[in-house]
C-alpha cells in the first residue's frame, strides 16, 4: 500500500494523506494547492518583489544570516520533522539536512554581497580607452523552486537562499513525500525576518508542481527525477523561460590499483548505502581493477554485512523513503541474478511492515544489468571487475547520465588525471558525495543529469540576469563611426584591421 494517498476532501478540493515509512502509521495530511491557489501565490510574490529587491544584497544577507541562529535552536524539532518523513538515523538528520544547511547559510549570506553587487569588469584592447564596462546583478523576479523527497530540508533551502539574496521572491514546492520537512525552510527563514509574501510554500504533488511551471514565474529551479526535468524543460522552453535542472545519477566510483583498499571498502558501502543510498551524487555502481578486487570485494562483503537497520533512529540505516523505491530496488537486484550476478549480501525487501530493504552487495555486476545502468537509488553496492583503469574510464562514461564519479586512488596526479576523462559534472577524490556540500564548487550535472549548476558563483548568479552597463569615457559629440560615412570612415577602420590587428606586436597589445 502506498505511503501517500490522494482523498477527496468534504470541500472538493484533494488532500494527501501521508504514511510513515518505518511503520506505516498515518502522519499527516496535508491539502493539494490549486491552481488557482497557485496563481494566487504568485500574485503575491510578484506584488513583493520590487520592495525586496530594493533592500540591498547586504541588508538581505543579513536577515538570512539570522536564520542560522534559528536553524541551530529549531535543529531537534526540524530533524523530528524529517525523521518522521524518512525514517532516517538521527545521525544523518543531522549530517545530510542540518550541517550543510547550516553551511550553506552561512557561506552563502558572506557570498552574496561579493557575487551580487554591481562590479566594473576590464575592458581588452582599443575598447579600454574608449569606453568602461559595469556589471549589474538583476534579480529575475519570481522564482519556482520545486524539490526532491531525499534530501527534503537541505535540497529546498540551498536553492531557496540562493534566490532570495539575488533579490527574487520564492515559492517552494516540496515533495509530496516530505512535506513537513520542506515546509521548515520557509518556517526558519520567515522567522528570521523575511516577509511572508516573499517566501511561501505550495504544497502538492506534481500537479501542484506543474501549476507552479505554467505560472506567471520567471525562474524554475528543479531538483528531482530525469523524467520531471524533461517535462519542465519543455514547459519553460515554450515560454522561453530560464531554468535550473538537477537530475538523477548513476555515479561510478573507480578503485585503481594503488588505492588504499580499506578506506577504497569503507567508502564504498558508506557511499552506496547512507541515507539508504537515496543521494543522487554518490557511489552507484563501482570498478575495481582485477589484481585488487579480491580484497576489496572481501572488505566490502564484509563491511556491509555489518550494517545495522530498522526502526529506533539509531540503526546505521534507516528504510527507503517512498514505497515506489521498495519496487525499483527490489526489481533491479532480481535483473541482476537474473541475469547472472552474485548476491553475497542483502539482496530483498526486509521482512515487516516498514520500508527496508536489505543493505546489498552485487558481484560480477554488468552493463546489461539495470544495476548498472539505471538509476537504483537504494543500499546496493554493485561491483564490476576490470582488466586496468582504462577500461574503467569507458565503462564509468558508458552511461545516459553524467552526474558525478569519484576515483580512489593514493595517486592525487591521477585522480586529476582520471577525472580530467570522466564525463561527469564533478569527480571526487577517495570520497563521493561530499562534493554537493561544497558551496564554491560548480556543482552541476552533464548528459541526462541536469541542466546548469546548484552551486558555485555560477548558481547564485543564475538567480539574476547579468545586466552590462557600458559607460562613454568621453563623451564626444559622435562616434567616428557613426553618420556621414566617408572616406575618412572607412580608412580609419582599415587602419585598425591592418595595422592593428595585422600586426603581431599591436594584436598582442589589442588583446
Ligand atoms: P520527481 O521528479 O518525481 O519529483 C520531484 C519534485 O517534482 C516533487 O516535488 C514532485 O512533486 C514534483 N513534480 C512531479 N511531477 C511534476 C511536474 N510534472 N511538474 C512539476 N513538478 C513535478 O523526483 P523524486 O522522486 O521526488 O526525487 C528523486 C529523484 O531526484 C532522483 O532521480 C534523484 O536522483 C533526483 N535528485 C537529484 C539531485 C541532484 O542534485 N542532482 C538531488 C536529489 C535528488
Amino acid at each position: 500500500m502506498a505511503i501517500v494517498h490522494s482523498i477527496a476532501a468534504d470541500d472538493g478540493r484533494r488532500r494527501l494523506t501521508l504514511d510513515s515509512p518505518v511503520d506505516r502509521r498515518r502522519i499527516d495530511e496535508i491539502d493539494v494547492a490549486t491552481a488557482a491557489e497557485v496563481d494566487e501565490a504568485v500574485a503575491r510574490a510578484r506584488a513583493a518583489q520590487a520592495n525586496w529587491a530594493a533592500r540591498d544584497v547586504a541588508e538581505r544577507a543579513e536577515i538570512l544570516r539570522r536564520a542560522v541562529d534559528v536553524l541551530v535552536a529549531r535543529r531537534d524539532e526540524i530533524m523530528d520533522t524529517v525523521q518522521a518523513e524518512t525514517g532516517k538515523p538521527r545521525v544523518e538528520a543531522m549530517a545530510v539536512e542540518i550541517v550543510p544547511s547550516c553551511d550553506f547559510l552561512s557561506y552563502w549570506t558572506g557570498r552574496a554581497r561579493r557575487d551580487l553587487r554591481p562590479e566594473r569588469r576590464k575592458l581588452h584592447g582599443y575598447l579600454r580607452p574608449l569606453k568602461k564596462l559595469y556589471i549589474n546583478y538583476q534579480p529575475l523576479g519570481v522564482v519556482g523552486v520545486i524539490t526532491p523527497w531525499n534530501g527534503p530540508f537541505v535540497l529546498s533551502l540551498n536553492p531557496v537562499v540562493q534566490a532570495l539574496l539575488a533579490g527574487n521572491t520564492v515559492l517552494l514546492k516540496p515533495s509530496e513525500v516530505t512535506p513537513r520537512s520542506g515546509e521548515w525552510v520557509v518556517r526558519i527563514l520567515r522567522e528570521a525576518g523575511v516577509p511572508d509574501d516573499v517566501v511561501q510554500v505550495l504544497h502538492g504533488d506534481g500537479e501542484t508542481g506543474a501549476a507552479l511551471v505554467a505560472a506567471d514565474i520567471d525562474k524554475v529551479c528543479f531538483t528531482g527525477s530525469v523524467g520531471t526535468g524533461r517535462k519542465i524543460a519543455a514547459a519553460c522552453a515554450e515560454r522561453l523561460r530560464p531554468y535550473t535542472l538537477e537530475l538523477g545519477g548513476k555515479d561510478a566510483m573507480i578503485v585503481c590499483a594503488d588505492a588504499d583498499l580499506e578506506r577504497a571498502a569503507a567508502g564504498a558501502v558508506y557511499l552506496s548505502m547512507f541515507n539508504t543510498g537515496q543521494v543522487c551524487m554518490s557511489v552507484e555502481r563501482i570498478y575495481v581493477v582485477d589484481s585488487v578486487a579480491d580484497e576489496f570485494i572481501r572488505l566490502v562483503s564484509q563491511r556491509a554485512a555489518e550494517i545495522t537497520y530498522g526502526p529506533g533512529g539509531d540503526t546505521d540505516m534507516g528504510p527507503l523513503f517512498w514505497d515506489r523505491q521498495v519496487d525499483v530496488v527490489t526489481r533491479h537486484v532480481n535483473d541482476a541474478k537474473d541475469k547472472g550476478a552474485d548476491v553475497v549480501v542483502g539482496g530483498a525487501p526486509a521482512a515487516g511492515n516498514g520500508l527496508y530493504f536489505q543493505p546489498t552487495v552485487v558481484l560480477d555486476a554488468t552493463h546489461d544489468m539495470d544495476v548498472m545502468t539505471e538509476e537504483t537509488f537504494g543500499p546496493v553496492a554493485a561491483v564490476m571487475r576490470v582488466r586496468d583503469e582504462e577500461e574503467a574510464v569507458r565503462l564509468a562514461n558508458d552511461s545516459r547520465y553524467g552526474l558525478s564519479g569519484s576515483v580512489f586512488t593514493k595517486d592525487p596526479a591521477k585522480a586529476r588525471r582520471i577525472a580530467a576523462r570522466m564525463a561527469t559534472g564533478s569527480v571526487v577524490h577517495n570520497d563521493a558525495a561530499v562534493i554537493y556540500g561544497v558551496p564554491e564548487a560548480p556543482f552541476g550535472g552533464r548528459k541526462s543529469s541536469g541542466v546548469g549548476h546548484v552551486n558555485g558563483t555560477d548558481a547564485l548568479r543564475g538567480f539574476t540576469h547579468a545586466q552590462p552597463i557600458l559607460i562613454d569615457r568621453w563623451q564626444t559629440k559622435a562616434e567616428s563611426l557613426w553618420y556621414p560615412y566617408s572616406d575618412k570612415t572607412i580608412r580609419n577602420l582599415e587602419a585598425v584591421v591592418r595595422h592593428g590587428f595585422g600586426n603581431r606586436f599591436l594584436r598582442r597589445f589589442l588583446s
